[in-house]
This record gives C-alpha cells, structure tokens and sequence, in this order.
C-alpha cells in the first residue's frame, strides 16, 4: 500500500474509533418492547394514560399503582435505556435538569459535590443558586486533569459532577481515570456523568467506572427536538433504590406521551448517531481546511487536545463542533446570519442542523471573565450538524463563510 492511500485511510476515523457495542441494534429495538406485557400483543409499546391502576382487593395490583410512582410506557423506556447504558436499572424524569436535581437529592446538607468546571449553564446554576441554599457545598475542578479532581476531593465529597465533551469548548474527560481516583479515595462518592453529547452510542460511562450516568433526553437520545426529558441510569442497587424512591417522592416524571416519543426514538438511535459522525467529521474537516476559520474544536479530529482519550473510551463523535471564525463578533453574526439550511437556534442533537452563538445566546448567562476563561468569545461558534445530505451541510457553512469574509484570506 502506498503511504499516501495509508495515510488517507488513517485519517478516515469515520472507519469508527472501535466497533459499537455488541447488540445494541437489536437491544434499542427490542428490550423492553416485548408485545407479550399487553394483552392485545401490541408489538409497539401502548400509550398509558391512566393515572391510577385497578387493584384486584387493597394492596393487591399487578406492579402498577398510581402514575407518577409507575407508568407501563414509562417502564418500556427505561427498561430499553438501561440496556443501551449496559445498567441494571434506569429511571426516567420530567427533563435533564429534573434528573440533576432528583441525584442532587441522593445528598443531606452539609455534604459536598465536586463539579467539572465547565458543565451545563443549568447544571452550574441549579448546584450553586439553588443546591447551595439547602447547606450543600460546592467546589469546581477541571477534570481533565485527574490531579486536580483528587486535589478537590474533601472528607465530605459524596458526589462528583463529570461532562464529557463539555459544553461549547469540548474539553474530553478521562471517566475511567477519574473515576478510579474517586473511588480509591472513597468508594462511596457517587461518581456522576452527563452523558447528554455522546448518548449511549457512542460512550458508556459505567464500564469505565462510573455510578450514576444521566442524560438530558431532550438531545440526542430522543434525537427529534420534540420531548423534554432527562435519564439516570446505574448499576449499583443502593443508588437505583434511592433515586427509584426519590423520582415518586419529588415528583419529577414525564408524561407517558413523552415516553413514547423518546422509546420510539431510541429505535433509530444507532442509525442516527454514525450520520451525525460522519456529517461532523466531514463538516469539521472543511472547516479546518478554510482559511476564514481560526480554529475547530472537534473530538474526532487528531487536532483535538484529548482526541486520544476520545479514541479511548468512545466508539464515535456526536454532531456537535465549535469553531472560532476569524475576526471579530460582527463576522461571527454575519456567517449566522447567512446560514440557509442551519437554523439559529439554540438546543442540540435533533436530526436538523443547528447553529449558534454561545456568548449571546446559551452561555449570555456566564459572566464575560468567565466565558473569557472557558475560551468563549466573540468569534466562537457552535454547530449541532444534523443528518441532512453531507454535501448540502459544507455547501451551507461555505456560502455563510464566503458571507462573512467576502476576501478569502
Ligand atoms: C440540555 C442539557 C441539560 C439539561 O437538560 P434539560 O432536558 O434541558 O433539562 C443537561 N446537560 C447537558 C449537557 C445539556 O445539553
């Protein structure tokens, strides 16, 4: 083979960083689906409405009482999650944040949660206006240096918060480094990672020695931008225990509406996640390339700091990438402005491509030192790539750059 055709196929990782998980087709079509729990058969899980069950005497029902504490379409979602999480168990809530708080609850005031550093705008909010108001201490430490995660770790840390890839800067955390170091330290700290950017596709948090590894649903997962949810998922019984007991005893459940929509669109999650990969890797390659682009933050792309971890413990790349486009914000609104097929908008992780414009729009709330810090500034751009044709994605960032910087310099 000639170096040229090897190098090629090297960086070709749409080949995949490793093979997908064994059976996760099969098992995102099947568990929990089985047409056998209803009595008409139905091979497509039945909306549930009902709030309340019929007891054949006092205390005597067939697993389902009243609503919020269990739903039967509930039941087909989590028991399907679970699977795709390789968990034990999985628990459903109202939307990503209800999940956050519901694990939050697992804590008593006067403990404390250690937090990736750059996490969720909602995620930062809830733990330090709210969490902290009911005697919980929080404390931020930049995980993608295990030291200074065992650094931060006090004698009441019981939690610690992990995203990976963060939110818009894309900084990539080792899970099985940290949670080792967690662990080792104090097996009880419940180790926690949102794993909202990558779904269970492309990373499963509790092989690499995670606790807890929740979603918001709302992005890939559902995959359709048309369902508010959240996820936990576990295999350790004292933390399915309390998070089952907490999920009735808060409160925050989704509708069985919700649930349907999100279980149907665990059905085409696989399909969905290698198009979003391969669109990304391709829309990140051109951009790259350009020189009206300063510079792209992408995992799947040898260029990124951690692209090794990456390769480590994922199977692939979601559709999101952030870039900084040369000069300064008005060429940053310009190219949004511009975008045809992109929508301006914020979210991510449904199957239309998205764009937006952190500083203004899903991080205005951090304060300027801040985003300065996290490297969000005025030319960074995020994309949430969808799984339109390959080639009308590149077409609609080159014209919108072409847009921005008429000269191409
Ligand atoms: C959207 C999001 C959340 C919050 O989820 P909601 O469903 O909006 O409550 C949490 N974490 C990440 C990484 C998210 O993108």
């Amino acid at each position: 083979m000639d170096s040229k055709k090897k190098q090629d196929e090297q960086s070709d990782v749409f080949a995949g960083f490793h093979a997908a998980y064994k059976s996760f087709a099969t098992e995102a079509i099947h568990v929990g689906q089985e047409p056998e729990q209803w009595k008409s058969m139905a091979v497509v899980p039945m909306i549930s409405l009902s709030t309340t069950f019929k007891q054949l005497g006092p205390g005597n029902h067939a697993g389902f009482e009243y609503s919020r504490s269990g739903n039967p379409t509930r039941n087909c979602l989590e028991k399907a999650v679970a699977a795709l999480d390789g968990a034990k168990y999985c628990l459903a809530f109202a939307s990503g944040l209800a999940a956050t708080m519901t694990i939050t609850h697992m804590l008593k005031a006067g403990d404390g949660i250690v937090c990736m550093d750059d996490v969720y705008g909602g995620t930062n909010r809830y733990f330090q206006k709210i969490a902290t108001n009911f005697g919980l201490e929080i404390s931020f430490a930049d995980c993608t240096k295990p030291e200074l995660l065992k650094a931060a770790l006090k004698p009441n840390t019981k939690l610690v918060w992990i995203e990976t890839p963060t939110n818009p800067t894309m900084k990539v955390v080792d899970i099985r480094a940290c949670s080792d170091l967690v662990h080792e330290h104090n097996k009880d700290i419940i180790v926690v990672v949102d794993n909202t950017f990558m779904s269970a596709y492309f990373q499963r948090p509790l092989a690499l020695g995670a606790d807890i590894c929740m979603y918001s649903a709302t992005k890939y997962m559902n995959g359709h931008s048309d369902v508010v949810m959240g996820l936990a998922s576990t295999n350790r019984e004292d933390c399915y225990e309390r998070l089952k007991f907490l999920q009735n005893a808060l409160g925050g459940v989704p509708s069985p509406f919700d649930c349907y929509m999100c279980n149907r669109g665990l059905k085409t999650l696989h399909v969905r996640m290698e198009r979003h990969f391969k669109n990304a890797m391709a829309a990140a390659k051109f951009l790259e390339a350009d020189p009206r682009v300063d510079r792209v933050i992408f995992p799947g792309l040898p260029s990124h700091p951690q692209h090794e971890v990456m390769k480590k413990q994922c199977t692939g790349c979601p559709g999101m990438i952030t870039f900084y486009i040369k000069g300064k914000l008005e060429h940053a609104t310009t190219f949004l402005q511009n975008l045809k097929m992109f929508a301006v908008a914020e979210s991510l992780g449904g199957y239309e491509s998205l764009a937006e414009h952190p500083a203004i729009m899903t991080h205005a709330s951090v304060p300027e030192n801040e985003r300065c810090v996290l490297g969000i500034s005025d030319t960074l751009i995020r994309l949430s790539v969808g799984l339109e044709d390959e080639a009308d994605v590149i077409e609609d960032l080159e014209q919108a750059l072409a847009a921005a910087h008429p000269q191409k310099n």
